[in-house]
């Protein structure tokens, strides 16, 4: 782990220490059994092909369904009762793994997708949001730390809606290729806060930012993904994300392979295209995003009735409480 940590979320490469009163880490003999054991190694599959033709909305799944786990260390942290207030956790970690594979991996061979085994998602009072990480003695293990403190900092209207979005953006970090680490971590964050955002989880402060480098990270690498589908398909992240799988990290060889052409090419026409279409919102009194003033980890008081809305399903609308330490497996319930 670096010794300076984002002060938004935050990828840790390290174990987390266990305290005596953590639960020791999944056995082996806690997991679902083993499918597809005759799939091919990933790196003998070449994934740009579609083999799996089907529509945006098709489910995507891994070889091997992940085993989801909850862990709640203190019941009695505010954050912690929001939680189990707002979000049905088993559904809230299958949706968000089901958000994860179907834009990181539509319409490619499965065996493109990392052998994710297990994903716990520990609440616990800590600094900062949240970050992942893989366990020391096997990283197909992840676990996403989510800090209760952060929870009860939301307001109330919003803590929903940023629970699930912060649980989407953590989720590809347990799913995504990083070029075995040698990928800039604002591109890792950038393809996180852009699944976020074309999951429709995008807090209404994040805007398209033109002041810093493409690997500025988060929501200014995002919005800069989603850009490039315009020109470049749909697929354009699932492409950048396959080119990071099993071989490190490359600038010019990977944006030209990708996009045709430099990153310094496509992020000056970004800018222009952000910065005009800035000057036109300014000259006709509409802005393109909901703006704020204020740092990364800021939440807006704003409300945006389309976040609020769109995004709960009947389903989820009716669901109140918790889980707690309860296995989860995904695909056993509809
Ligand atoms: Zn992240």
């Amino acid at each position: 782990m670096s010794s300076e940590m984002p002060k938004y979320y935050q990828v840790a490469t390290m174990p987390t220490e266990y305290s005596s009163s953590t639960p020791p880490p999944p056995q082996s003999s806690a997991l679902p059994p083993s499918h597809n054991e005759t799939e091919p190694t990933p790196d003998a599959q070449d994934c740009s092909s579609s083999e799996q033709a089907a529509s945006d909305k098709s489910k995507v799944s891994p070889p091997r369904k992940p085993l989801l786990r909850l862990e709640l260390r203190d019941l009695s942290s505010h954050g912690a009762r929001a939680f189990l207030r707002l979000v049905h956790a088993s559904a809230a970690l299958e949706d968000a793994v089901d958000a994860v594979l179907r834009l990181l991996y539509q319409n490619m061979h499965t065996s493109c997708i990392p052998p994710t085994r297990s994903v716990t998602l520990v609440l616990r009072d800590m600094e900062g949001v949240a970050y992942t990480t893989g366990l020391d003695l096997d990283d197909d293990h992840k676990e996403i730390h989510l800090s209760t403190k952060y929870i009860e900092f939301v307001p109330e209207s919003r803590q929903k809606e940023e629970i699930l979005g912060v649980l989407v953006h953590e989720m590809v970090h347990c799913w995504q290729h990083s070029g075995f680490g040698t990928a800039p971590v604002g591109l890792t964050e950038g393809v996180a806060d852009w699944v976020r955002l074309k999951a429709g989880y995008a807090p209404p402060h994040w805007k398209r930012h033109t002041d810093c480098d493409w690997d500025a990270g988060y929501e200014r690498t995002g919005y800069f993904l989603q850009w490039l589908e315009r020109d470049h398909g749909a697929d354009i992240v699932r492409k950048i994300n396959e080119a990071l799988r099993g071989c490190n990290y490359e600038e010019d060889k990977l944006w030209h392979d990708c996009c045709g052409t430099s990153i310094k090419k496509l992020w000056k026409e970004y800018k222009k295209t952000v910065e005009d279409q800035g000057d036109k919102d300014e000259s006709s009194g509409a802005g393109a995003t909901t703006d704020s003033a204020s740092s990364d980890v800021t939440v807006e008081e704003k409300d945006d009735p389309a976040q609020q809305e769109d995004h709960r399903t009947p389903r989820e609308k009716a669901r109140r409480g918790g889980n707690m330490h309860v296995p989860v497996r995904p695909g056993t319930s509809s």
